[in-house]
């Protein structure tokens, strides 16, 4: 039997994920919850999901009674994203949450205590993690291809349109970092297979923009890991970027775009010459994120991007706003 999941509001990205479940294996779509019912109506007769398998967010604890739903996905502003996540841990269902998986480490901890209080098993949107080229960067890093690690640039950006939530503090919990800059930060750890030991940032908003009123702009970061290797990351709300490049002690692997939705492109250079890598298609990274938590529930296996990953990436988080705000290194030793 494939996995059911529910999913937990439904916009642009819901959206996309709604239509990724034709290209799964072991997953399909079998409830919707939202506040609209216009959406609940149109998208329930697009992929057939019956009235009967339709929620409010008033009613969403009823889905605790329907055996159909084993996976609740959370696709919410990212302040909802803890509620919605202990709920539906409480209903006794599986929970796949959007990054950033909370908008503080003590809701990303409360989170994961649901979810183990619960026996369920919690799984945090990094698909990235299930695309070709970055795991074919990850392995040739772990590898030693390009020698050993030194640096990584991680630069993930695009400008911002006015009125959304993603501008609004109380929803989003942050500025660029949380929403866009987090993939730099969560390249570098599963580039290095490192946690950050000490952080520095400078954040450049300009406040008289009215985008700006409540969430940074850019917000660079330095990263010092255990090995010594450093990272340097560009986080930004007003300039386009998309890109890694692992610079090693024999050469660079860099990507870009890195991590968007489809596109990827990687070169190597190695031995005084740069190639451009043809990595196979493969399966989709939505798919592929979609049936590894599947299979993982099947198999009583831990996901690859556990809660923790996600609670990893926000410890640092704090660090690089503590940072920014206090004008000084942080340490995370
Ligand atoms: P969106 O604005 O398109 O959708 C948000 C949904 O939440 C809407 O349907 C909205 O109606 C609903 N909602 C419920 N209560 C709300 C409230 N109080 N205020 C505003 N909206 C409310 O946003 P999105 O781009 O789909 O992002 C949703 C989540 O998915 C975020 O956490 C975001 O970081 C994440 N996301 C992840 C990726 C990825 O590639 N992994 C891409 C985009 C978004």
């Amino acid at each position: 039997r494939k996995a059911g999941y529910a999913i937990v509001g439904l916009g642009r990205y819901a959206e996309l994920i709604m239509s990724k479940f034709a290209e799964c294996d072991q997953s399909r779509l079998v409830a919707l919850v939202s506040g609209t019912p216009e959406k609940l109506a149109r998208f329930g007769e697009k992929y057939g999901v019956p009235e009967s398998h339709r929620y409010s967010y008033a009613d969403f604890d009823r889905i605790r009674d329907n055996p159909d739903v084993d996976i609740v996905y959370v696709i919410l502003p990212n302040a909802m994203h803890a509620e919605y996540t202990v709920r539906a841990a409480r209903a006794g269902k599986h929970v796949m949450c959007e990054k950033p998986m909370a908008v503080s480490v003590a809701e990303c901890r409360t989170m994961i205590a649901a979810c183990r209080a619960a026996g369920r098993k919690l799984m945090i949107g990094y698909r990235s993690r299930f695309e070709p080229h970055n795991r074919l960067a990850i392995d040739l890093a772990k590898k030693g291809f390009v020698g050993q690690t030194r640096i990584i640039t991680a630069d993930h950006g695009f400008n911002a349109q006015p009125n959304q939530w993603r501008l609004d503090r109380k929803l989003s919990g942050g500025g660029s970092l949380m929403d866009i800059g987090i993939y730099s930060l969560n390249a570098t750890r599963y580039l290095t297979g490192e946690e950050p030991v000490e952080v520095s940032a400078i954040e450049s908003t300009d406040r008289s923009d009215p985008r700006f009123r409540t969430v940074e702009d850019r917000i660079s970061f330095l990263l010092r890991f255990p090995s010594g290797i450093e990272a340097t990351c560009v986080s930004s709300y007003s300039s386009n970027h998309n890109m890694y490049r692992v610079s090693g002690t024999d050469g660079w692997i860099e990507l870009e775009p890195a991590t968007s939705y489809e596109g990827q492109k990687m070169w190597v250079r190695r031995n005084g010459r740069t190639e451009e890598q043809q990595v196979p298609a493969g399966k989709g990274q939505h798919a592929g994120q979609l049936d590894h938590f599947a299979e993982c529930i099947a198999n009583g296996t831990d996901p690859l991007v556990p809660g923790e990953e996600g609670l990893a990436d926000m410890r640092v988080i704090e660090a690089i706003y503590r940072s920014a705000l206090e004008g000084r290194r942080i340490s995370l030793a």
